[in-house]
């Protein structure tokens, strides 16, 4: 797992996501702090970069604690 690297993308922003990075802390999803339409731990994948703005989801990846989630523009591999 530690070397695992997700990506997600809507064409204009890619969501890059790094699950051994990951320490759970829920603001990503959590309804108070998060954006749950884009994350959502529930169903899978559990990023939807379809759901929201890329500037909701910028914004949102800014508060991850960890690192975990990160960001690049456009949609390259
Ligand atoms: S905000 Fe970051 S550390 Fe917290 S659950 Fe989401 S990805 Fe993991």
């Amino acid at each position: 797992m530690k070397d695992i690297t997700k990506k997600y993308t809507n064409g204009e922003i890619t969501i890059v996501w790094k699950p051994a990075m990951c320490i759970h802390s829920t603001i990503c999803w959590k309804h108070a702090t998060g954006l749950p339409k884009v994350f959502n731990p529930m169903i899978k994948p559990w990023i939807n970069p379809e759901a929201a703005t890329t500037e909701e989801i910028i914004t949102q990846i800014s508060k991850c604690p960890s690192g975990a989630l990160s960001f690049y523009k456009g949609d390259a591999k």
